[in-house]
């Protein structure tokens, strides 16, 4: 079976990866396509490095504040729906005789919030291999005994991540940078197999205050040893990716650069394509209300609608999903060690 749900074959991958200080990647998926490109661009990566095995997480989180990606994953607006979606899209693309047979899947739920994803966690017992329990909005000692209850109910189950990240006051922007010895501490009381640590690039930073902390995460790895998830990574440079497994960081979570360089790569291209999606006078309409500049007249000399760009098929086969698996490969590439 490639994809992997059950702890007791995902914890000796994770030994093997830690002492081989390879950081794995997390993809988080809301969709059909950026699963299909996860999916292409991890084969990419194992074809293109040839690499026994290519292991990565697929995710999503539930009825996390900051982002409800299993309620987005169909148009239907309900994480019950999302659920089953994305389980028979994995199950569906990375069974054992199907088109990726080759690569390993964790099924993880992302940012697991008590209470709210109570139900989540019930339902996806025997489908979720890594589960984060996202404590970060209560006071550290009580993360702590939360996240250490969970465990003790469901370490037979998932994987699981903790998060020592504590959500601070206004003031300091949320920016409580983790603190060596209370990483430590968290792993000793809770029994987590990972623990998020807050390096400078939480979700939360504003653009500005963005910084990778190689320092903090050395200190705290001295500590712990491969056990770090960073969060928020879509902001970091190549030679930061680079440095992360060597920093302690066993798994990367990466999201948002999926979405918006996907989306923005693709609006180039379809303004590019306009001559053969829009009829002259809705061309022509929008030169006239300065939309659109006279460039658009000379590229575009015939204006033909052809079905060949106006439909899905060209959108997510042309565009979505190779844009997606161009840039899972190289984060894959460059988190192994591998990247040429
Ligand atoms: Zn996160």
């Amino acid at each position: 079976m490639m994809i992997l749900n059950r702890p007791d074959e995902i914890r000796p991958l994770l030994k093997k990866y830690a002492e081989r200080q390879i950081a794995l990647p997390c993809f988080c998926a809301e969709n059909t396509f950026t699963m299909e490109g996860i999916l292409f661009g991890a084969q990419n990566a194992a074809e293109r490095s040839m690499l026994d095995e290519v292991v990565v997480y697929i995710a999503a989180t539930g009825n996390y504040h900051g982002r409800q990606q299993l309620k987005n994953y169909t148009s239907l607006n309900s994480t019950e729906e999302g659920f089953y979606a994305f389980r028979s899209d994995l199950e569906r693309l990375a069974r054992n005789d199907g088109p990726f047979a080759d690569i390993k899947v964790i099924p993880s739920l992302d940012h697991g919030q008590p209470g709210l994803d109570d139900e989540l966690f019930q339902k996806g017992k025997d489908f979720w291999g890594c589960v984060m329990y996202d404590c970060s909005t209560m006071s550290l000692d009580k993360n702590r005994m939360m996240t250490g209850e969970f465990v003790r109910r469901w370490r037979d189950q998932f994987v699981i991540e903790g998060c020592v990240d504590e959500i601070t006051e206004a003031g300091d922007g949320g920016m409580k940078l983790t603190v060596p010895a209370d990483a430590r501490k968290f792993l000793d009381e809770t029994g987590v197999d990972l623990v998020v640590v807050n390096l400078g690039t939480e979700h939360r930073a504003t653009a500005a205050q963005l910084r990778y902390r190689s320092d903090i995460a050395k200190d705290i790895y001295n500590l712990t040893g491969q056990k770090l998830v960073l969060h928020g990574t879509s902001s970091l440079s190549k030679d930061d990716l680079k440095s992360l497994r060597h920093d302690g960081i066993a798994k990367v979570n990466i999201w948002t650069v999926l979405e918006t360089k996907t989306s923005q790569d693709m609006i180039v291209s379809l303004l590019r394509q306009i001559g053969d999606i829009l009829p002259a006078d809705r061309i022509e309409e929008l030169i006239k209300d300065d939309w659109l500049g006279e460039n658009v007249v000379k590229a575009n000399r015939k204006y033909k609608p052809t079905l060949t760009y106006l439909t899905e098929v060209y959108r997510r086969t042309e565009l979505k999903v190779p844009s997606v698996a161009r840039m899972v490969s190289e984060f894959i590439g460059v988190l192994s060690g591998t990247d040429l």
